[in-house]
């Protein structure tokens, strides 16, 4: 029997051209737009991108030296939708931050079917 391989996401056009940086592209159901990674940044821009009718916000690593960037858009098909990508590597640990409160992620509007 012979059995093809799946292909799925042809049209994922952020792969097709050869990019230096590493790119991650992390998709998450979030009511916030700015989802903690746990690392500083800064917004340095703005637009409007075509097909899509919410802004996507630039940001750029505080850590001096950090090249890396990301920027953020809530996703035209689904409002609840916040895609994030990340590019480039950071070249640091994660800032340590004050003891958090919030150690689990469980949202707590999430009933049981
Ligand atoms: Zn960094």
């Amino acid at each position: 029997m012979n059995r093809r391989l799946d292909i799925i996401g042809e049209d994922a056009t952020a792969i097709v051209k050869p990019i230096r940086e590493p790119r991650v592209i992390v998709q998450a159901i979030s009511e916030v737009d700015i989802l903690d990674d746990g690392y500083r940044w800064w917004k340095y821009g703005q637009k409007v991108v075509q097909g899509n009718p919410n802004p996507r916000s630039y940001y750029k690593c505080t850590n001096a030296g950090c090249a890396v960037r990301k920027h953020i858009e809530r996703a035209s098909h689904d409002p609840k939708a916040i895609i994030t990508t990340y590019e480039g590597k950071h070249n640091h640990n994660v800032p340590t931050a004050k003891p958090s409160s919030q150690e689990t992620g469980v949202p707590p509007d999430a009933p049981p079917a």
